[in-house]
């Protein structure tokens, strides 16, 4: 029997509706749009296809963007004055820095500026600390918009075995702790796990976010598992997940295709974090 895809292209479209009305209404009651500046430092291809679709994710859910392109040049000191002033700037809900940065600005310092409330990335170590810690917080919108589409199979979480296939700091590590929070039992592997195979055919639950084509094989799958593929990886021109679809639908129960998978929900979660982070919640 094949799987059942979940379609990530329609979930995140429906949410966009939920996120649209909610605007509208805080539009009525603040009379104006919530607000998300995106700052883009350089000329990165890729970074800058990623910021023009937060832009018109934006437009389309009745929300602000504020838009900061910046040379690549940009000094320490010239950054930290830009965040600096979004972050007082009552109009701007929501702060997100383009990552990657270029090699002269840290990073996780130039993160570490932007004001708690306002970091809809949840890339920061105060987020990042409070997703650990089981705080309720602005969490990194990939890792929650993995969590969108498990739910969505109708599947339980809690009690299952969930197997994490990567720990970045941005997708690995913080699925992990959501799925410890919905009270999975929760493996994760990485580039030195031995015997990786034995590990994730245990899964009732497979994340897959290494970034290699095509990783995780038919037969590294439990039987009727729930299969997320957060991996984009392009060859060719085209794209390719972390999992081997057609060998895997055939094993897994639910499964999210590359691409409309997991995808389209990356830039919703970041419009939903905005909406949270202007109702101060
Ligand atoms: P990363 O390179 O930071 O991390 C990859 C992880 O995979 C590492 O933790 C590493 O230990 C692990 N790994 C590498 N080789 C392995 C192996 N042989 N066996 C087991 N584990 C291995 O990547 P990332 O930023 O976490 O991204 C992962 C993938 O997800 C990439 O394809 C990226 O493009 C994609 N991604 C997608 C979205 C989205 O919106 N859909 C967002 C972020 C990342």
């Amino acid at each position: 029997m094949k799987a059942k895809i979940i379609d990530g292209k329609a979930i995140a479209l429906k949410l966009r509706g939920e996120i649209k009305a909610q605007a509208e209404d805080f539009f009525i009651k603040n009379k104006r749009k919530p607000g998300l500046a995106v700052v883009l430092v350089g000329d990165d291809a890729a970074s800058a296809v990623y910021v023009k679709n937060k832009i018109s994710g934006c437009e389309e859910c009745s929300i602000t963007s504020f838009a900061h392109f910046l040379p690549s040049a940009t000094t320490k000191k010239e950054l930290t004055k830009l965040i600096v002033s979004l972050n007082n700037d009552k109009t701007v809900d929501g702060i997100l820095v383009q990552l990657p940065l270029p090699k002269q600005l840290d990073a996780n310092k130039m993160l570490g500026l932007i004001a708690h409330e306002k970091d809809v990335d949840g890339f920061s170590v105060h987020s990042a600390g409070n997703l650990m810690l089981g705080n309720d917080t602005l969490v990194a919108c990939t890792p929650a918009g993995c969590i969108e589409l498990i739910k969505s199979t109708g599947i339980e979480i809690a009690g299952k075995h969930a197997v994490v296939v990567g720990r970045s700091n941005i997708v690995g590590k913080p699925v992990a702790m959501l799925l410890l929070a919905q009270n999975a039992t929760v493996t994760v592997c990485h580039s030195k796990t031995a015997d990786l195979a034995y590990i994730t055919k245990q899964a009732d639950i497979l994340v897959a976010a290494v970034g290699i084509k095509e990783f995780i094989k038919g037969n590294m799958i439990k039987k009727g598992a729930v299969v997320i593929d957060v991996g984009i990886n392009r060859y060719d021109g085209k794209l390719y997940g972390d999992v081997e679809f057609d060998a895997c639908e055939k094993a897994a129960s639910h499964i999210t295709p590359v691409p409309g998978g997991v995808g389209p929900m990356t830039i919703t979660m970041l419009l939903q974090n905005t909406l949270k982070a202007a109702n101060g919640k």
